[in-house]
């Protein structure tokens, strides 16, 4: 009797064989209900072995192979067990996270079973083209001169340079000869808008937007018509490169350098890296852009991996905005805002202009502290303090969410003099609106933008001019595009100057590359006023300059004298328990069962506690694993994992493992 491989969703690292009586190579990529334990489960048909691993005796029958559906295609498997192999992650937890949720149940979802009917489209076009700048034109020419097939072109473009433009016309291209775009964007914020402008400019075509707040409905008919191979183009947030797409040809990845890619719980995949190695898989040419690409690509580009497009100038205005450094050391500052960004702001207010302040921390003040006796305002579930929220009177915490009502006293010593300490974004509106009475100051952060719905609003008005003074953390920094708005200054950047971890000088110059870029987008001219006590730091030195290229140089310098990634391959073994000592315990055994293995060309550190070290009261340690090569820390994580899995954890630890980590 034929057997079936399945891959069910639970941890652990292992397919399951069962029986089924009628089983095909059909059914390979279908659902199946099983027994699992004592009860059922749903998982996924990876493979028909010839035989069990198992002596048949001993399986069990299937209970419902799902036919009414279409199997899912084999390179669609393969990137699922790619997924697993390299992210180290049970191969049933990697189909969970590859297929909308609501697939693999008993009962599927109606959008699933029911092939989705298509309206019939008029299939010509009618919207007119915008004429190429000359950079873009040699750019298209580049990719359009290129061999068919695979090709990972880096589009290292400034903030305005019309990178969007090229991704429509080769999605143009591609659309014209029959095959299926991809095209991934960091911020579910940003699908809206990118959304509209590819109707706009392809009103004949099927496009499906896939995020991770649509409706479970709307998301698995989504991913129908992509299987199906109805769907033209597909946007959509990382989990969108999991997509079945028959007819794929072309990936777009814009913003590549973004953080958002790499999922940080669960299985932590970067759906940048997977989706060049499905452009690898499928033979087709990928596109990853940005004003500011990640060292990682940034790095591949240089040696010759990837081919490197430029695009030194913007589309629209003719100049970058004008970068100045203000010296906070010799200004008295007014709840962090300095008398020549305080000019420059009242000046756009004058000539009707937008200004954006942007200071990436949430909240009124990051602690509430009594001076009298020293209390805090500690998160008593995390190593943080509970920000100060005034515009719902909360101390929460950032971490667990956590909250409470803000005491009137100090709980400790009944001090009623108690202060927020340091500022956030609801602390520089408020003062803002006090300086500037005349003016309309919206805050845009994750707090004021908590619902899709209000996030949607506050961009509509921002976009209809009704605001004049906008207070914005990171959420603001990307993508949008204000015409109005020629001012940005920017509150705080130094703490990322010193951060702990290596990577913190690339995000924040990203950060501010990208910031800066919302000044002066259209005819009117940009200003980025930045306030330091570092004037002299040679990061803000490129910045003025817009020297990606120098700060890449500089950065990469420090990288390759230091052996980090780019030029090592890192890994992260991270545990948590209640105990720090257990958390610690099991790393420290974990790392003794590398002895054995005696891997040279692996290195592995101590474990060390998390920098927030206690998380919803779980204290957290991690243990960094570094290679000089891919392969070798591939072929080490294998056959360490597998003696990890025979550790024994004790019952309340958890661990996990994170391949290519952001944050170390
Ligand atoms: P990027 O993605 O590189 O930041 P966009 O593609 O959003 O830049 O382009 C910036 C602005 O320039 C947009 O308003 C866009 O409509 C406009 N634009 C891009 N290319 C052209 C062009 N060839 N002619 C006129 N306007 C253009
Ligand atoms: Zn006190
Ligand atoms: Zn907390």
């Amino acid at each position: 009797m034929p057997v079936v491989s399945v891959a069910v969703p639970v941890p652990l690292p292992q397919l399951f064989d069962y029986l089924a009586e009628d089983a095909t190579a059909a059914d390979v990529g279908r659902c199946v209900r099983v027994p699992f334990g004592r009860g059922e489960k749903s998982g996924l048909i990876l493979a028909l072995p010839e035989a069990a691993g198992i002596d048949p005796a001993r399986l069990k029958p299937v209970i419902h192979i799902q036919r009414n559906v279409p199997s899912l295609p084999p390179d669609w498997m393969a990137l699922v067990e790619f997924t697993a192999r390299y992210y180290h992650a049970p191969p049933g937890e990697a189909v969970a996270l590859a297929l909308p949720p609501g697939l693999l149940q008993a009962k599927p979802a109606r959008a699933w079973l029911a092939a989705c009917a298509i309206e019939p489209r008029e299939r010509h076009h009618t919207c007119a083209l915008p004429t190429l700048t000359a950079g873009q034109a040699d750019v298209l020419a580049a990719c359009r001169a290129a061999q068919a097939g695979f090709v990972p072109w880096l589009l290292a473009g400034v903030t305005g340079s019309g990178k969007t433009e090229i991704y429509l016309r080769l999605a143009a291209d591609t659309l014209a000869a029959g095959g299926q775009v991809l095209m991934l964007v960091p911020e579910i914020a940003l699908t809206p808008q990118l959304e509209e402008r590819v109707r706009t400019r392809f009103p004949a075509a099927c496009i499906v937007s896939l995020h991770s707040e649509l409706a479970t409905g709307a998301r698995a008919r989504g991913f129908r018509q992509a299987l199906d191979g109805q769907a033209d183009i597909v946007l959509g947030t990382r989990l969108a490169v999991f997509t079945p797409l028959p007819r794929l040809g072309l990936i777009l990845i814009d913003e590549e350098h973004d953080a958002s890619y790499k999922q940080q719980e669960g299985i932590r995949y970067s759906a940048r890296d997977l989706a060049v190695w499905r452009a690898h898989q499928r033979n087709v040419p990928v596109i990853l852009g940005s004003a500011t690409p990640s060292l990682e690509s940034w790095r591949h580009a240089q040696n010759g991996h990837y081919r490197l497009l430029r695009l030194p100038a913007r589309a629209l205005s003719s100049t970058l905005p004008a970068v100045r450094i203000i010296d906070t050391r010799r200004c008295r500052l007014d709840e962090g805002i300095s008398p020549p960004l305080h000019e420059a702001i009242a000046a756009r207010l004058e000539r009707g202009e937008q200004s954006l302040i942007f200071l990436n921390r949430r909240g009124y003040a990051p602690v509430l502290a009594c001076l009298a006796c020293g209390w805090v305002s500690r998160c008593p579930h995390c190593s943080a303090n509970r920000v100060v929220h005034l515009a719902d009177k909360r101390l929460r915490c950032h971490h667990c969410g956590a909250d409470s009502p803000i005491p009137r006293a100090c709980p400790v010593c009944s001090n009623q003099d108690i202060q927020p300490f340091g500022r956030g974004t609801q602390r520089v509106e408020t003062r803002l609106a006090e300086l500037f009475p005349a003016a309309r100051v919206l805050r845009i952060d994750r707090d004021a933008a908590r619902t899709p719905a209000r996030r949607e609003s506050l961009l509509a008005s921002i976009a209809a001019g009704e605001a004049n003074i906008l207070v914005g953390t990171q959420m603001m920094a990307k993508g949008h595009d204000f015409p109005r708005l020629t001012l940005v200054g920017v509150l705080g950047a130094d703490a990322s100057l010193h951060a702990a971890d290596f990577r913190a000088p690339e995000r924040l110059f990203q950060q501010l590359m990208q910031v800066g870029g919302r000044a002066g987008r259209a005819e009117l001219p940009g200003e980025v006023l930045i306030q330091t006590e570092y004037p002299a730091h040679p990061l803000y030195h490129c910045l003025i300059r817009h020297d990606f290229d120098a700060f890449a140089r500089m950065e990469l310098d420090q990288r390759l004298a230091a052996n980090f990634p780019p030029f090592s391959r890192q890994a992260i073994l991270r545990a948590d328990a209640p105990e720090l000592a257990a958390a610690v315990d099991f790393l420290r055994r974990a790392k003794g069962e590398t002895i054995p293995l005696a891997a040279s060309k692996v290195r592995l550190f101590d474990p060390v506690p998390m920098r927030v070290t206690r998380l919803a009261r779980r204290e957290r340690a991690q243990l960094l694993i570094e290679a000089d090569q891919r392969t070798a820390l591939q072929d080490f994580l294998t056959r360490w994992l597998e003696r990890i899995h025979a550790l024994n954890a004790p019952r309340e630890l958890r661990w996990q493992i994170d391949v290519d980590p952001l944050e170390v």
